[in-house]
C-alpha cells in the first residue's frame, strides 16, 4: 500500500504539478515528505530522494532520463553529496 503511495508521490514530483506538492510522508502521515533531486556524477543520469525527517524513512529513485520538474534549485546539496558518494563506491567496486 506504501508503496503504491510512493511511486504516486515520486512520479508527481518528477512530472506531475509541483505546485500542489505538500506531500504528507506515506508511512508516518505525521510530516511532510522532504524531496530533491540529483545527477549522478560522470553519466547522464539523475536521481531522486524522498525522505521523511519525522520517521527517517528514505527513498531513493534512480532516474533514466532528464526528469519534466528537474531544477537546479531542486537539488539539495546534501542529498547530491549522498549520490557522489554512492557513485564513489560503485567505481570502486567496478
Ligand atoms: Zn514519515
Amino acid at each position: 500500500m506504501e508503496e503504491k503511495l510512493l511511486q504516486k508521490v515520486a512520479i508527481t514530483i518528477t512530472d506531475g504539478d509541483l505546485a500542489n506538492a505538500d506531500f504528507l510522508c506515506p508511512i508516518c502521515g505525521k510530516s511532510k515528505i522532504i524531496f530533491s533531486f540529483t545527477k549522478i556524477p560522470s553519466s547522464q543520469r539523475f536521481g531522486l530522494f524522498i525522505e521523511c525527517r519525522n520517521c527517517g524513512y528514505r527513498q531513493h529513485y534512480g532516474l533514466l532520463s532528464k526528469p519534466k520538474n528537474f531544477r537546479e534549485d531542486l537539488v539539495i546539496e546534501e542529498y547530491q553529496e549522498l549520490e557522489n558518494q554512492v557513485a564513489k563506491l560503485i567505481k570502486k567496486d567496478g
